[in-house]
């Protein structure tokens, strides 16, 4: 069973549609997979569909962007019903302030003598649900300002840089009890990326369990950390997760499917969640 949790459409910074990713999966042998936009879940009808079409099993799913002490997380909500109505107006809410961000973003890049930013990426994030700071990104590769989305970040979006603003977003008891209430299991996305000493990150664990989250991402690229990350979430109770993080096809060492190993029991909760399961 190949079960990927964790990708991205042009319903948000992902560069296939829903459709085009539903193929690719196929083409990939996916099983089952989960479409987990930022903050958005325009997606995930046409996902159905194809992937209905295609003999996939599609898991509904979103990411949701949250702030957490100083930090920003990023929460999955997987098995979701994206039509109940606290999650849908949540969502909303965070979309609104993706783009009041993203103007904000290219005022301060044209401060820095960068002009049209905002426009060109509102342009790219045409029929997307989210803009987002990828968006600004290839805006900035587009236009000569840095030669790939990375070096992008790292000079103009990341934190501390002429273009980054400060957001807050949705609080991590709220990520969870719109997706609880929404029937889905709230995962704490890519622990690895996060920035902070051990402590904290313990502290964040037992925050995250306390308000009802049940999985724990692990990561794919490094062996020791999904180590570390399973006996973590075996600790802690909590489910582990295995997804790509899939945007574009160019994006180096991502593709759908290739995830790491979660064993069965694992998989077997997540296929419980996918649309197409027979109850036996
Ligand atoms: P946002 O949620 O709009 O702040 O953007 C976060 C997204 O930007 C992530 O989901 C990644 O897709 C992308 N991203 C973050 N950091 C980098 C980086 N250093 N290089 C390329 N993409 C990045
Ligand atoms: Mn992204
Ligand atoms: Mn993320
Ligand atoms: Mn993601």
């Amino acid at each position: 069973m190949r079960i990927d949790l964790h990708t991205h459409s042009t319903f948000s910074d992902g560069v296939l549609t829903p459709a085009e990713l539903m193929q690719r999966a196929a083409c990939q042998n996916v099983d089952a997979i989960a479409l987990t936009d930022h903050d958005e879940t325009g997606g995930l009808a046409e996902a159905t569909q194809i992937a209905g079409e295609l003999g996939i099993r599609l898991i509904a799913g979103v990411e949701i962007s949250v702030s957490w002490r100083q930090h920003t997380l990023h929460v999955l909500g997987l098995g979701i019903d994206p039509d109940h109505q606290p999650l849908a107006q949540g969502l909303i809410a965070l979309r609104a302030a993706r783009l009041a961000r993203a103007m904000r973003m290219g005022e301060r890049l044209q401060e820095a003598g960068i002009s049209e930013i905002f426009r060109d990426a509102s342009a790219l994030a045409n029929g997307a649900g989210t803009i987002g700071r990828h968006h600004l990104a290839r805006s900035l590769v587009a236009r000569g300002c840095a030669r790939n989305t990375a070096e992008a970040f790292r000079l103009f979006l990341a934190e501390g840089k002429p273009g980054f603003v400060a957001q807050q977003w949705a609080s991590l008891e709220q990520a969870i009890d719109w997706i609880r209430a929404a029937d889905g299991i709230a995962v704490l996305a890519h622990p690895e990326r996060y920035r902070m000493p051990r402590m904290a990150f313990r502290a964040l664990l037992e925050d995250f369990k306390h308000c009802g989250g049940e999985g724990l991402e692990i990561c794919r690229h490094d062996r020791g950390i999904a180590f570390e990350q399973l006996r973590t979430a075996r600790q802690f109770g909590f489910t582990p997760a295995a997804g790509s993080d899939f945007h574009a096809p160019e994006q180096s060492g991502v593709e759908l499917g290739v995830v790491a190993d979660i064993g069965t029991d694992a998989a077997a909760v997540w296929l419980q969640r996918a649309s197409g399961h027979m109850p036996n």
